[in-house]
């Protein structure tokens, strides 16, 4: 009989990874711990989870516009492909390393299989504060990266996304220098691009959108009217900040925000619209001038009902998770609450709606466009919305009835419809040789 192969304990750590406390692999891997006890016969395929298929390392060095060189650090990593192209964003940002790299691409091939899409799970990043660099500098730096990476890189094989501090312009020139490398015009190699370069209407708001629609069925099922709920929101870009929008539109309250500038309270609710604006054109939400300033570690004791991490790995601590008043949690971002802090929440009562659902809605689309660069016939953004909602939705009753049937919060009951769907792939597949 074929027995499982029991849990890695952290000293079978891989040997490139520092084990760092609060490295978001090794809470990926805790994540993975307590799903294999449902896994069945399918445990005997667990370890496949515990170590990225690929990843690549490169150098990127470009000419400065002051004449000297620089030398940025870049990752590409394919956590998975056994149902799929790899498929995940690419980061810049200044703590960048592998090892978190390596747990967002895993992120990925959980969350595009709990919502079924076709890939594998893939994610790319540089180290690099980007607002340090000249949008020529940015170009160069880009186009580089994506030449060092178009080893492991195609419509076939793996298909970078926007992510923290990447945008459609970035993913143009990504587009432009993967054709020109080939010698042809391939669209599909990158997903949120410009509208006219085969980018899909809906793509720059569907990770926000999927947050309100995943975060309005999670409402109705723990009888938490939408309407008048208050919000707090950490994280005001194109994840948080549309979302606010979202909820606010649909009667809620957006009484509290906090980034990397500041933090912000009103509690009677925050012009959003007016907030989004100002966020523009600063770049921050620090200096807006209708609410009371917010100051550092307030934000997580704040009165709300809903609570949405939308920037980084790691915010939701365990004393965070203690001090929160909010009745739920969507995570906007990947992976901002720890292991010791989703105990906190399953005992607090306190639902948390995983990452791997809740901020499906960007590769969701990111899907649909790749599927449209394929057919080269595009739909309109009602049609793209519509079925946006339809999987999304779908996806998370699938998830909440999991949970109910195995009496397990919503986090293991995603992964164990994800990982069921990728050991299933890879045991059907097979070892080769
Ligand atoms: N970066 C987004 C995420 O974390 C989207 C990835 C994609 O569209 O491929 O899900």
């Amino acid at each position: 009989m074929l027995q499982p192969v029991p849990p890695a304990t952290r000293q079978d750590q891989l040997s490139y990874i520092t084990g760092h406390a609060d490295s978001p692999w090794l809470t990926y891997l805790a994540q993975v711990d307590r799903v294999v006890p449902y896994l069945g016969p399918l445990a005997r395929w667990a370890e496949t989870l515990r170590r990225p298929k690929r990843a690549l390392i490169v150098d990127v060095p470009i000419e400065m516009d002051d004449g000297t060189v620089r030398h940025f650090e870049g990752f590409r990593v394919q956590h998975n492909l056994s149902r799929g192209p790899g498929k995940g964003g690419v980061r810049y940002h200044p703590q960048v390393t592998l090892e978190e790299v390596m747990a967002l691409a895993a992120w990925m091939t959980v969350k595009n299989a709990a919502v079924g899409l076709p890939y594998g799970g893939a994610k790319g990043g540089i180290r690099v504060d980007p607002t340090q660099l000249s949008h020529k500098e940015l170009e160069r730096m880009t186009r580089r990266y994506t030449s060092e990476i178009g080893i492991v890189i195609g419509p076939q094989q793996d298909i970078p996304a926007p992510d923290v501090n990447t945008n459609p312009q970035i993913m143009a020139w990504m587009m432009d220098t993967y054709s020109m490398n080939i010698g042809g015009t391939a669209t599909g190699v990158v997903t949120g691009k410009p509208i006219q370069l085969g980018g899909s209407l809906g793509r720059v708001k569907a990770t926000g959108r999927g947050v309100f629609e995943v975060g309005r069925e999670a409402a109705r099922r723990i009888g938490l009217p939408v309407q008048g709920a208050r919000i707090a929101v950490q994280g005001f870009g194109n994840v948080g900040g549309v979302a606010a929008e979202l909820f606010a539109e649909a009667g809620a309250k957006v009484v509290a925000v906090q980034d990397h500038t500041g933090g912000l309270y009103k509690g009677d609710g925050l012009d959003v619209v007016r907030l989004s604006a100002h966020v523009r054109e600063h770049h921050g939400v620090a200096g807006f001038q209708d609410a009371e300033v917010l100051g550092g570690d307030d934000f997580w004791g704040v009165d709300c009902d809903i609570l949405i991490p939308a920037a980084l790995e790691g915010q939701l601590t365990e004393a965070r998770a203690r001090r929160t008043k909010a009745k739920m949690v969507l995570e906007g971002a990947n992976g901002p609450t720890l292991p010791a802090a989703d105990d906190v929440f399953n005992d607090r009562g306190i639902l948390v709606v995983p990452d791997v659902i809740c901020n499906a809605g960007g590769v969701t689309v990111s899907y649909f466009e790749w599927v449209q660069d394929f057919s080269s016939f595009f739909w309109s953004e009602d049609e793209i919305n519509a079925r946006l909602e339809r999987i999304l939705v779908g996806a998370f009753v699938a998830i909440w009835e999991t949970a109910e049937r195995l009496k397990v919060p919503l986090r293991t009951a995603a992964f164990v419809v994800a990982c069921e769907r990728v050991l299933q792939a890879r045991a059907e597949r097979g070892l080769y040789p």
